[in-house]
């Protein structure tokens, strides 16, 4: 048995923090996660999600078929730390730049703290994933089983969220996060002196006019109450004054919420591309990658997740009609496969934003964070007696 305090919650998710790893490579971090759970006398699968994830489960006292599952992401990011704090990122180059370390540390407390006092009926399962930034480990969880082989009615998620404030939260009743898809275009044309560009194929050119075309396919064809982003991130073209280039490169990124306007963005995005290499006499090499679909919350589960957050001491207010963010979320591959909700915790109004230098999971939020995951499952699960929907 392990029993869940502050000091302890703060104690795992310094040492997290300090031991940063990015995707599909968190051994630490996952033999840490095996650790604290053995300590506490929690079963578990291990080398799940490519190698690192871990599914845990604490059976509730009063039997039960039913399950849930509550999902933790466990990865960093490749961030060069600016904090000075004791805790700091000792690995240059990667840190907890997204708060995953407090994911992890909430995740822990609260099966550590069920385990304690398993007062529900039925089992909950912990689901600590790897690989949430770029790579999908929520979706290699997915295809390799996670819900053949752990069974469960619904899965539920969290992020702390800069800008709340801690004892804040945010519940969306349907969208909560956009879809993801990644760019990459190749122009090639024909390079020459740049003093005689009549004898080329100016790649330059061509891509700085695409770059304009692709903003009229969201201000002009995205119907104005949709909502969807298209953002050239690169421009990679030439390394000197007198010569023009033979290929450029860009690359970006789409975001937007409605799977038709997903298609119909990536069908005008390839348009645009053909039109222009055709135009200028270019050839067009396009590799677009759909990377995450849009995370949609279910209704009734998301007014569950509220109701239960209403009765913590420690929230003060939950926010029911903030906007989805335009960022993205792989437990979206979750949600997809069942019915569920992902929700916001403040992580402080003066906190730096996510992925940024200076960003640091607030330890005042971990014990909000363990009690919301505690009361959620004894809420769904109940005693056995009455069927929670
Ligand atoms: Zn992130
Ligand atoms: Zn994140």
């Amino acid at each position: 048995m392990t029993t869940v305090t502050p000091t302890l919650l703060r104690e795992w998710r310094h040492e997290f923090h300090r031991r940063p790893e990015t995707a599909f490579e968190e051994h630490r971090t996952s033999a840490r996660i095996v650790e604290i759970l053995e300590d506490a006398g929690i079963e578990k699968v291990t080398g799940l999600g490519g190698g690192t994830g871990v599914v845990a489960w604490v059976d509730g006292r009063h039997g039960g078929e039913r399950a849930i599952g509550l999902r933790a992401d466990i990865d960093a990011l490749d961030v060069l730390e600016a904090n000075d704090v004791p805790h700091a990122s000792t690995t240059p180059g990667k840190m907890h730049a997204c708060g995953h370390d407090g994911h992890t540390t909430m995740l822990l407390g609260a099966a550590c703290a069920l385990a304690e006092a398993p007062d529900f009926a039925g089992r909950v399962y912990f689901i600590f994933q790897p690989a949430e930034e770029n790579e999908g480990g929520g979706r290699v969880m997915v295809e390799e089983g996670l819900f053949t082989r752990f069974p469960m009615e619904a899965v539920y998620g969290v992020h702390n969220w800069p800008g709340l404030a801690v004892g804040e939260a945010a519940v969306h009743d349907t969208a909560v996060m956009a879809a993801f898809d990644v760019f990459r275009v190749r122009l090639t044309g024909h390079g020459c002196h740049a003093a005689m560009p009549h004898l080329g194929k100016d790649v330059v050119l061509a891509a700085c006019q695409l770059v304009n075309q692709l903003q009229g396919i969201v201000s002009r064809e995205t119907p104005a109450h949709q909502t969807a982003v298209m953002s050239v991130t690169q421009f990679h073209a030439g390394d000197a004054y007198n010569v023009m280039p033979e290929t450029v490169e860009l690359c970006g990124t789409v975001r937007c919420f409605d799977p038709e306007l997903r298609d119909h963005l990536e069908t005008r995005f390839r348009q645009a591309i053909a039109a222009m290499a055709t135009f200028h006499g270019l050839e067009a090499d396009i590799d677009y990658q759909s990377r995450y679909p849009a995370t949609f919350n279910t209704p009734a589960h998301a007014a569950r997740c509220a109701e239960v957050l209403e009765t913590l001491p420690d929230i003060r207010r939950v926010h029911r009609d903030l906007p989805p963010s335009m960022a993205s979320e792989d437990f979206a591959f979750m949600l997809q496969q069942r019915p569920g909700a992902y929700i916001w915790l403040g992580n402080g109004e003066d906190s730096a934003s996510l992925h940024n230098p200076h960003y640091d999971f607030n330890d005042a939020l971990a014990p909000i964070g363990v009690a919301y995951w505690v009361a959620l499952a004894r809420t769904l699960l109940g005693n056995g007696e009455r069927d929670a929907p």
